[in-house]
């Protein structure tokens, strides 16, 4: 039998139930996977809790990584035994075997590892996404990056500063600052307090090209005031709550200002896309130039203390579960 986390409520990690389940033979256009190692997200959060819409009952997680154990009908280019991961913008990566559209799987290089793979191509794709296509930063660009030392952050400043840009970090504690700077960020603030003020000191008056807010309510409007004139507010989580509605001339008022509320799966709908993507992404982890941070790990029968650490903000870099 295998095991999946589920949920058939909404509200605190006391409602994810490991459970037995069964799964099938691939049926056509399907592998099954025996997975190793499970991203965890904080999106998974938002949908535990209701935040974002979710059919109950309902599996829980988006990425994964492991190895193919059956091949369905009309699949081509894989074989059982291959290594594998994949990010969903559906649920159901917190289980130990499952199945899987071969179209959205990605056969894993020699120089990524499972726990890598599983714990960076939803947030390294995010980060790609932010970086090259939301606003594509150039050399020397200043911008802010919030939570610099969560799991997308932590990639974030790396393949920002690769890119040439100046980051200015923004992290909770001054443990987390002494990590960011080892990323090489230029600047790390420890708290929001007074952040337009403290980013244009830091930046001669200038402002920033690109603020990466992850954090949402508490820190929109600050972030806004960070910007130089054509600046682009970049907001794409929503760790504090959810950003309430602006008027549009708050943004004229600042200077003519962008603002984009994106999200990853948009970015990769088409497969080419995630394919490039991941590409890309693989390329940075395979080389070195992105490392990926594993500061925490769980079996997937604690999952309720993985997800209580992440709210709480005892996490740093990325998370893995091992099923
Ligand atoms: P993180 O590892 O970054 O964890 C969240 C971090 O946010 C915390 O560690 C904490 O860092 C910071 N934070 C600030 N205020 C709060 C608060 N009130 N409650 C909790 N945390 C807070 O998580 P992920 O890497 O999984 O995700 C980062 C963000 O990116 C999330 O907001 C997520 O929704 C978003 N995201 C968006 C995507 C998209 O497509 N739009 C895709 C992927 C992620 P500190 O203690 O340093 O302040």
């Amino acid at each position: 039998m295998a095991q999946a986390i589920r949920i058939h409520e909404h509200g605190g990690p006391e409602v994810l139930r490991l459970e037995a389940v069964t799964v099938g033979d691939p049926g056509p256009g399907e592998l099954r996977l025996r997975q190793t190692a499970i991203g965890l997200n904080f999106i998974d959060v938002y949908q535990r809790i209701g935040l974002y819409p979710t059919t109950l009952p309902s599996g829980l997680g988006r990425e994964a990584a492991g190895v193919v154990e059956a091949v369905g009908p009309r699949v081509e280019g894989f074989a059982p035994g291959d290594r594998v991961a994949y990010v969903l913008a559906t649920s159901g990566a917190y289980s130990d075997v499952r199945l899987l559209p071969a179209e959205r799987v990605l056969k894993l290089p020699d120089t990524v590892s499972d726990r890598d793979a599983a714990t960076s191509l939803l947030k390294g794709l995010t980060a790609h996404a932010l970086l090259r296509r939301t606003y594509k930063v150039r050399k020397g660009d200043w911008i802010v990056v919030h939570a610099a030392a969560g799991g997308v952050g932590m990639i974030l400043v790396q393949w920002a500063r690769h890119l040439g840009a100046r980051v200015i970090g923004v992290v909770g504690s001054e443990q987390k600052a002494g990590q960011v700077r080892e990323l090489g960020a230029e600047h790390v603030l420890v708290g929001a307090e007074d952040l337009a003020a403290r980013v244009r000191a830091l930046t001669r008056g200038k402002g920033v090209a690109a603020v990466y807010d992850s954090v949402g309510k508490d820190t929109f409007m600050p972030s806004l005031d960070c910007l130089q004139p054509l600046g682009v507010m970049v907001t794409f989580g929503n760790a504090s709550g959810p950003v309430p509605a602006i008027a549009p001339l708050e943004l004229a008022r600042r200077g003519s200002l962008f603002l984009t509320r994106p999200i990853l799966f948009d970015y990769i709908k088409k497969t080419a896309d995630l394919r490039k993507a991941a590409a890309e992404l693989f390329a940075v982890l395979g080389s070195g130039i992105v490392k990926v941070h594993i500061g925490q790990t769980y079996r997937l029968a604690d999952i309720a203390a993985a997800h209580a650490d992440l709210e709480a903000r005892r996490t740093t870099g990325s998370t893995v579960i091992l099923p």
